[in-house]
Formats: C-alpha cells, structure tokens, sequence
C-alpha cells in the first residue's frame, strides 16, 4: 500500500477502532469473548476489527483484517474453539513481522488491540506495544507512512484477555476455557470410572497441563481419584511404593477401580518426567489389570461450558471498557478474576510471574511454584491428600477433642450435595472425628434414622447427583423439643447442614432455641446447596453452577430447533423462586433476548418493548435466515404475564413475522451429576466446614483447658453459614435477608442482568 492510499480511515479521537484476534492454542469461550467486545465495542459508537488467524493475520494484513458488525458475531456464545482462527506465527516474534504488523494496524485505522490467548500471546502483545513508537518512525523514514498518517497512531492501546484450557497464568484464579476443559475430563473420567469398576481394573489417566497442574489436580479433587502427579508438586523419593500402598489400602476399604490422574508434564524430584506407562508397569507388577489412557485433544472442550460463556463475555465487556479508559501512559493490562471481582492488571507483571513457576520448578522450589499458582491452589491440593489417603497419622487430633458430628440435606436436591458430604465425611475421619449421617432430613433424625459412615460408604459421591442422604423441606420448628431430644440421644457435637434456604432457616431456628434447649450449643454450619443461589451469606450456592449448564444445554438445544423452523421465539420458564438469579445468568449464557426476573418484575410496556424489538429483528432478518431467539422468564416473575399468556401474546403481535413455544424445564434444572466447578467448590467447603467445627467446638484447641469432655458454644459466630468469602454469623446475616421472599436482600449479580440486554438488544440510533 503506498502512504496516499485514498482508503486509509480517518479516526475521529473518540471513536476507538479496535481490532481483536485470539492466538496460541483455542480456548472454548474465545467466541463469546470475541462477541461480546464487537457488541459492547458497536454500541459504544465504537468499531470493531476481527484479525483472523492470530498474529498471522496482523501480520499479513489485506482479507486478514476485516470490520465486525453486530450480527457477523451471531450465533458464537455456544461454538467452541475460535470462529476466527488461531495460529502460531514465528514471523511475529521478528521485528520485521511486527513492522508489517503495525502498518497494517495503521491502514486500517486501528488504534486498539484486545487479543485472547495464553502467555506468549501476552507476551508478543505487550513487545508490540513497547516497541510501537520506533515501529511508526521506522514506517515514516521508510515512507510507507507519511508524517500527517502516522500523527494520530502515537501509542497502541492492548488490552490481554486469557484464554488457555491450562489455568495457567498466575494473577488470575482461571482462563477463558479452563472449566470448559475440566467438564470433558470429567465426563472421561466419569466414564472410564464405570467400567473400571465393572472390571475392577486401574486406569491412568493422562490430562493436559505442561507447566501446571490445575487440570490433574480439579480432575483428581472431581472424581476421586486415587493418587496424582502434577508439576509443581512432584511426589515424594519413594513414590512408587508410597503409591502402591495407597491403592492396596483404598483396594482393602472395598474400592473396585483405581484411577490415576497424570498431568503430561508430570515430573519427580529430579525434575525428570514421569510417564503413564511407567505407572502402568507399576500398578501392573502389583498385580491390577491396567490401562492408559490420554485424553488427547477432546480436552480442547468443544461447546464452551456456562462459566467459560459468562467468564468470556463478562471479560470481554471490561477489555473494551480498559481500552475506553486507558491513557497513553496506562501499562496494558490483561483482565483477570480474583474470588468473584473482575480484575485489571499490568499485563507485563502477570506474564513474569507465569514464567517464575516454571523458574521455581527447575529450582526444585516446589512450595514457590505451588504459591504462585491462585490462592486456593495450594489449599485444594491439601484437601486432595486429606480426602484421599487413608490413616494419615499426622492429621489426627488428640483423642478428647474428636466429635460426632451430625450431617444432614435439606431442601430441594442441588448437584454438590454429596461431594460436599463425601469430604466432610473423609476429612473428619482423618481427623479422628465420628461422621454421622441423618437420613431424609428432621424428619429423619425423629425417626432415628443415622447412620456412621465409613471411608468407603462414600465412595464415589463426587460424581453423584441428588441427595445420597435423602433431603426434604421439613424444618426442626415441627417438633423443636425432639430434636433437641434426639440430637442429645445422638450425642451430636457438632451439625453440618447441606442445603437451601430451609437449610439455612432451619439453622437460625436452631440457633434462636439455644437458650430453651442446650443441644443446640454446639457448632453448627450450612453450606448452601440450592440451584435458586438464594441463600444469604454467599455469592455462589453449591447447585447454581450444576444447573446453570444443564439450562444452558437445554436452551441450545431449543434455540437450535426454533432456528430450524425459521421464525420461532422460545419462551423459556426457569426455576429460582423469587431470586432471579439463575435466570439473568442463564440469559447472559444462552445469549436470550429478555430475562424476566422478580427483582425487576413484567409490565406491559416490557412486553410491549420486546415485542418491537422482535418485530424489528424478524423484518431485518434475510428471508429463509432467521434465528430462533429466547426470552428467559422466572417462574414467579408474575402471576398475570405467565408464561403461555407471555408466549401467546409475542405470537398475537408479532402478526405473522415469528410464531412462539413455551418451554417448562422444571426439575430437568437440578441437573444431574455435579458440574466440575460445584464439586471443587463444595471441597473447599466441607473442608472449612470441619475447621469451623473444631475450632468452635473447642476455641483453644491447644491450651490445657480443653480437657472438657462436652462441647458447649453459644457464640453468635459457632452458627455461620460457609460461603465462598467465608464464614458468617446467621445473626448478622438476618438482616440482609428477605424471609418474605426467601432471598438474600443484596442481589450482588443484578449488574450482570443489563448485560443481557446490551448484547442481545442493540438499536442501531
Ligand atoms: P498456549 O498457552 O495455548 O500455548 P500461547 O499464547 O502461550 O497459548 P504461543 O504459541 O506461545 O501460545 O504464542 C502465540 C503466538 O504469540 C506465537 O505464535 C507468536 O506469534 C506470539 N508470541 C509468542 N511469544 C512471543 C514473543 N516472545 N515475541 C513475539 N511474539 C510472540
């Protein structure tokens, strides 16, 4: 192109022309990232630049670099990989490709680049940045820009999102696609484990990770696995024997399958790698029929999971926002996620400490390569070994401070339940304590249904759904006095409640009755586990995630039959009570329309609203290429606009352009087996849980004084409820509940509901 080309674009000093491209290896959730910064960029009056094929595109330029506009992006919230091609380019890691790079970032008029990818994706990003105003001076010296072209272009604006299957960037708790990743290892696994049982066979199982161990690591904590080999944190000098002793002991409790879980850059304390076939000679020569198997490239994920959507477009949205508010001097930064907050940092710093990992192993610094990974890494990898190998002497407590503690579901079944139940149960066995299963809830606990429970009796939970203890809505205030009565019979120290909001009252119950009925000062927790996420206390309840992708699988299923008859408008009806959670999140993971939800309730002129919106889009639609389209509605969002009242009336005025269906998914939303992410989550749990227990139970557990043989608390913090932020006091959660409505007051995600209707319902003005 010579510097005159008359099709070179002004850029007027508002309007940002950003160009985005995803690189390295594909990440599911790539395409939801790529459309929500064309939708977020579109209806912020900016312009938004698909660069195809990675750096290569940017580096060849011309067919590479093309203008996005709203509807080119249709249709990619559920497709996997990335619609607009990755690859790995070595000509960009030369000045020379950067210098074409750049000239074709100027003769397109983009001023911004937001690009999807791992570390070296970041890396060449942020090289392009720092080098960009010798890369512009050397394009006018040369002449391929004149002085007046290059004027507006002094700096380049990049803005990392991470997109990599591993979870391998430090200063973030998880990339674009990492879960994604960790629901085809499940399933695998969940697979493999049933005719490993049948056979009663070992398998090794290989899963991806080179440098990092998440993937091994949430694979083993989600599916039981026996034993497990990741990076950074190779196992001991002995560790074939040390293996070997561990599955014989599981093979003695009665287990009839082993599973071994191996990251591919597995390596011993010699830094020298360990291989699945090894392990397999190993397993073989003690006398278990063994097999290998290496997931492969099925890790890629496919159809990107409900987090990895809602993770995508959430990050999506805040890139576009940091290329709006960066300054010249602004170092670029890459979005993250720390606990439940999006978070922005220097890009540059965040690749450094990815690569001190790998420093850190090749130090043998194991303890460093553990702690650089997030926060919770090192935790999880604790609760693994505690949960996993059995007569751990060193994690005994002194024999009067061990405790009955009772467990009980209540409430609506939600997928965590029982792998909560399962670690609660083996972490307090290792820790000398007695777990006591209440069958069927109150109910249960009357009729003096309790049970023991052994290593082995819950086995194979993590991978359950439902409630293996049997859970109902009964609450204790039927009959308070035998309750009392049958949990001082039963000698409870300690209640582990697994549940809803019944979970959650029954606890205040309990806990108000303190000073009529002394068996109830005793530590007491819930873990909330309720698809509805209505729980107070909480961000996250065990079950939301579960159902969360069973809807998702549900409304790609239905989208995909009304896109097939053409002109077809779904009206989806959604569990959650009066909490709108689950609908507003499953609107922003199916890409819906409209999410009806109680916070914010129907009127006509909503009704009214979307049906002008639908009228408009079916107009514009190509004839014979319409989509099917979604409206999300809350089951008790109203009790006049019902769903087929809803329905008929888009069908009534949509006046031939689109006909509509209702759907009722109903309990299909408990969602079967555990989603991977309520299964870590409801780990974490049970393992605070029992540290909650303890140290109510006996407040100083290390002082002489607890020689007392009768637990005895009635602090306000020995009720909480256990929450991904922590424990907190039902009594001071009182007030921010809405028992009316049987929901927390704060509706923390309410912000998220307008993101459904800015990326699914853009006016052209
Ligand atoms: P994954 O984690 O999936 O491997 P990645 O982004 O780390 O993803 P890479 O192949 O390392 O994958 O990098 C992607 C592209 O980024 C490379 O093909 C290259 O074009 C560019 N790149 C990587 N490192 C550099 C570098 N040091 N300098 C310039 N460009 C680089």
């Amino acid at each position: 192109q010579k510097s005159d080309d008359p099709t070179l674009p002004s850029l007027k000093s508002n309007k940002k022309r950003i160009g985005f491209l995803t690189s390295g290896g594909d990440a599911p959730g790539m395409n939801a990232a790529v459309r929500s910064i064309v939708r977020v960029a579109t209806s912020r009056g900016c312009e938004a630049y698909a660069i195809f094929e990675g750096y290569e595109g940017l580096v060849t330029g011309g067919d590479m670099i093309k203008k996005f506009g709203w509807a080119d992006v249709r249709g990619y919230l559920a497709i996997g990989g990335t619609l607009i091609g990755t690859a790995r380019c070595s000509s960009f890691r030369q000045r020379s490709g950067r210098l074409s790079a750049a000239l074709n970032l100027v003769k397109n008029g983009i001023d911004a680049l937001i690009v999807c990818g791992g570390d070296g994706t970041l890396t060449g990003a942020d090289i392009l940045r720092q080098e960009w105003p010798g890369l512009v001076k050397e394009l006018i010296d040369n002449g391929k820009l004149t002085t007046e072209e290059a004027a507006p272009y002094e700096t380049l604006n990049i803005v990392g999102l991470v997109g990599s299957i591993d979870n391998d960037m430090t200063s973030t708790d998880i990339t674009i696609g990492a879960v994604t990743s960790l629901h085809r290892i499940c399933e695998a696994v969940d697979c493999i484990s049933s005719t490993a049982a049948s056979h009663s066979r070992a398998f090794v199982i290989e899963v991806m990770g080179r440098h990092c161990g998440w993937l091994a690591l949430m694979a083993a904590i989600s599916n039981d696995a026996d034993f497990v080999f990741i990076p950074e944190r190779p196992p001991s000098e002995n560790w074939e024997s040390e293996m070997c002793k561990i599955i014989k002991k599981h093979r003695l409790l009665g287990k009839r399958k082993t599973i071994i879980i191996v990251a591919e850059g597995a390596i011993d304390r010699k830094l020298e790698p360990i291989k699945s076939s090894y392990i397999k000679d190993i397993l073989t020569g003690i006398g278990l029929d063994t097999r290998v198997t290496t997931l492969g490239h099925i890790q890629r994920g496919g159809r990107p999971c409900a987090y990895d959507r809602n993770l995508a477009t959430i990050q999506g949205v805040e890139a576009v926002n940091a290329i709006l508010q960066a300054t010249p001097e602004t170092p670029s930064p890459m979005i993250g996620l720390r606990g439940n907050k999006i978070t922005c940092q220097p890009l540059m710093k965040a690749v450094e400490l990815t690569h001190q990992v790998e420093v850190a192993i090749s130090k043998k610094d194991f303890r460093r390569a553990t702690d650089l990974r997030d926060p919770e890494f090192a935790e999880d990898y604790a609760a693994y070994v505690a949960t996993t190998f059995v007569d751990n002497k060193d994690m005994l407590v002194p024999e009067h401070q061990r405790l009955r503690i009772g467990i009980l579901h209540i409430g609506a079944p939600a997928g965590g339940m029982n792998p909560a139940t399962r670690t609660a149960v083996r972490f307090a066995l290792n820790r000398g304590h007695t777990p006591v299963a209440i069958y069927n809830g109150f109910s249960g606990l009357l009729e003096e249904n309790v049970n023991e429970l052994s290593w082995i009796d819950v086995d194979g939970w993590s991978s359950k759904g439902g409630s293996e203890l049997g859970t109902n809505r009964s609450e204790p205030d039927f009959d308070m006095g035998m309750v009392a009565y049958q949990m001082q019979k039963q000698r409870f120290d300690a209640l582990l409640f697994i549940g809803g909001f019944e979970a959650y009252h029954s606890l205040i119950k309990l806990y108000k009755a303190r000073e009529k009925y002394p068996a109830f000062c005793i530590p007491m927790i819930c873990i909330p586990a309720t698809i509805s996420n209505n729980v107070p206390g909480t961000d996250f309840s065990l079950g939301t995630d579960t159902s969360l992708n069973a809807i998702v699988d549900n409304c790609d299923a239905l989208k995909q039959s009304a896109s097939a008859s053409r002109r077809r408008v779904f009206v989806v009806e959604l569990h959650g009570g009066q909490c709108g959670y689950l609908t507003a999140l499953s609107g922003l993971a199916t890409g819906a329309t409209s999410s009806y939800i109680p916070e914010e309730g129907i009127s006509l002129k909503t009704l009214q609203n979307d049906v002008n919106h639908l009228r408009r889009r079916y107009k514009e639609d190509k004839k014979g290429n319409s989509s099917g389209r979604l409206i999300l509605r809350n089951e008790c969002v109203s009790d006049t606009y019902t769903t087929e009242v809803i329905a008929n009336i888009f069908k009534t005025e949509g006046k031939g352009l689109y006909d509509s269906r209702t759907c009722i998914l109903g309990h299909i939303q408990q969602g079967g087996a555990p989603s991977p992410v309520d299964r870590i989550r409801a780990t974490r749990l049970a393992v605070k849980c029992l540290y909650f227990i303890e140290q109510y139970a006996f407040p100083s557990m290390s002082t002489e004084q607890t020689m007392q043989p009768k637990v005895y608390t009635n602090t306000k913090e020995s009720a909480s409820v256990i929450g991904v932020e922590g424990e907190k006091p039902v009594d001071d959660l009182l007030k921010d509940t809405d028992f009316k409505n049987r929901k927390s007051k704060k509706a923390w995600w309410i912000h998220l509901k307008d993101l459904v209707e800015l990326l699914s319902k853009w006016e052209d003005p």
